[in-house]
């Protein structure tokens, strides 16, 4: 039976604390395996009487187990994980070392005086939910999805995706990266969900990259991710930028667990490669790629109405499940600025189509409309602004340059919303 077991700490070494609950977790699965969310940081549930100190932030995340035992045998399992960690009982919401709470045992519904599946305040937690959704987005409680559950709440929990550009003529920030060391320290330094690794610049009149040359320039941010990474369990999700189908083959091969394909699938090898793997795939939407000066879509047209059309279209031929597909408006590819900004300003009607959103706006000149600065580097502020419209919006994922400086801003988001 597949289980789903919500993890926090805000305690010690909360990371570390993570890690090691996962560990025992992992040992309880029957297959040895353990699927895990990324770890969002969220603002500690305060009553009004907390004393101030227990305003800790928890690291949270959620896990997917395959359980043979019965819900009470797993929930007692999980217990002790608890106890054997130094988990000590004090107040209900005073600072823990580790709290595993059992989410969700197969499509069992139990109500006892000590155990109750679905947990009772699951529905209301963004914590809880931002991490089924990312894990399990289809996931069904009762009647409703992880993903449709945590689009009701208020609170929101993007993942946050680093855009890491290792080619010469990026748009942004092109060449940069072409220095191992300085490479390296920059995977390194990534406090994000989601690494977006790119070979090949999609910006306007950017020259072509042939798959040979394309995985010649990622193959070593794998193997350095790979070192740095090596034995955990949680690690940053790893995708891969490309329109070939044969880059995003050895890409999967060496771990990928997303293809970010900006052509829409526009390679016909791309649809049997997806048919036969379980990685999820985001759909970007574009007219051509690299973009083309003045081919947008019709000005009297609703952009958001054609992009949903589109998608839907999309999904047909894809032939995956909805769950593995996290759907890119394409901020900047054949749309003018103006229907950029339309998208951004109604991004909430694409949440019908029921899938993941991921808006991909750093740094991209639309922004020209009001802001001042000429170069693209020069509009991070612009950015984390729309970033943070977005993510209050409940956007899913956000693709950034500069992640640290949306990540602050977005945590004082978090705090005050
Ligand atoms: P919350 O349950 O609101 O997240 P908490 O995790 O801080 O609160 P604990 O002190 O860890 O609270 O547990 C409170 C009680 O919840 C435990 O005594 C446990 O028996 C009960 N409980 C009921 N259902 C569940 C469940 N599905 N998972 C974990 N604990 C549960
Ligand atoms: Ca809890
Ligand atoms: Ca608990």
């Amino acid at each position: 039976m597949k289980c789903y077991v919500g993890l926090g700490s805000n305690l010690g070494d909360r990371r570390a604390n993570l890690e090691s609950a996962a560990r025992a977790l992992r040992e309880l699965s029957a297959s040895k395996q353990l699927r895990v969310s990324p770890i969002h940081t969220t603002p500690a549930l305060m009553p009004e009487i907390a004393p101030p100190e227990w305003n800790i932030p928890y690291l949270n995340a959620a896990a997917e187990i395959n359980w043979n035992g019965t819900a009470n045998e797993l929930f007692q399992a999980l217990q002790k994980i608890e106890s054997d960690m130094g988990r000590v009982r004090t107040a209900r919401w005073a600072p823990r070392v580790i709290d595993l709470d059992l989410l969700i045992c197969g499509d069992m519904q139990i109500v006892q005086a000590d155990l109750t599946v679905p947990h009772p305040r699951l529905r209301e937690r963004a914590f809880v939910l931002g991490p089924l959704r990312d894990l399990a987005p289809g996931l069904k409680i009762q009647t409703q999805t992880s993903l449709s559950l945590l689009r009701r709440l208020k609170e929101k929990t993007p993942l946050w995706m680093g855009i890491v550009n290792l080619t010469p003529d990026s748009f942004s920030d092109g060449g940069e990266l072409n220095d191992p060391t300085a490479l390296t320290k920059r995977l390194q330094s990534q406090d994000v969900h989601v690494i977006d690794l790119g070979a090949e610049s999609t910006r306007p009149g950017a020259s072509t990259v042939q798959p040979e040359e394309e995985w010649r320039r990622l193959r070593p941010a794998f193997e350095i991710l790979k070192d740095h990474f090596n034995g955990k369990i949680f690690k940053p999700l790893i995708s891969v930028d490309t329109r070939y189908a044969a880059t995003a083959a050895r890409a999967i091969e060496f771990g990928a667990n997303w293809i970010n394909d900006v052509s829409g699938a526009a390679d016909p090898e791309m649809i049997p490669l997806l048919r036969s793997c379980t990685c999820e795939y985001v759909l970007m939407h574009s007219l051509s790629v690299p973009p083309i000066a003045g081919h947008t879509i019709p000005t009297d047209k609703d952009p958001v109405y054609e992009i949903k059309e589109w998608s839907l279209r999309q999904i047909e031929r894809l032939g995956i499940e909805t769950d593995r597909v996290i759907l890119d408006p394409g901020i900047g590819f054949g749309k003018t600025a103006q229907q950029s900004i339309t998208i951004l300003k109604e991004i909430d009607r694409l949440f019908e189509l029921s899938m993941r959103i991921l808006v991909a706006h750093s740094r991209k000149s639309f922004q020209r409309v009001w802001a001042e600065e000429p170069a693209a580097a020069e509009r991070d502020i612009e950015s984390v602004g729309v970033s943070i419209a977005m993510a209050a919006k409940g956007v899913d994922i956000l693709r950034v340059h500069n992640p640290e400086m949306h990540i602050r801003a977005y945590r004082a988001l978090s705090e005050v919303s």
